[in-house]
């Protein structure tokens, strides 16, 4: 099931306009607009995970000394 990038609301498939509008804010969206904000998110996550990573290793450090 697809998650309105907006509200996180559902995201109903509709036939007649070939858009997924969202049921809680009626926001419309094409397959490949929710494909390309999938994959914008998909990249934060991945550079949260690295800073993440850094601070840690950071922390480990300062702890061997
Ligand atoms: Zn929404």
């Amino acid at each position: 099931m697809a998650v309105c990038p907006e509200c996180g609301g559902e995201l109903k498939f509709e036939p007649s306009q070939r858009r997924y509008v969202c049921l809680s804010c009626g926001l419309s969206l094409t397959r490949d607009e929710i494909d390309e904000i999938k994959a914008k998110y998909a990249v934060t996550a991945a550079e949260d995970e690295k800073e993440r990573l850094r601070k840690e290793y950071l922390k480990w450090w300062s702890t061997k000394k």
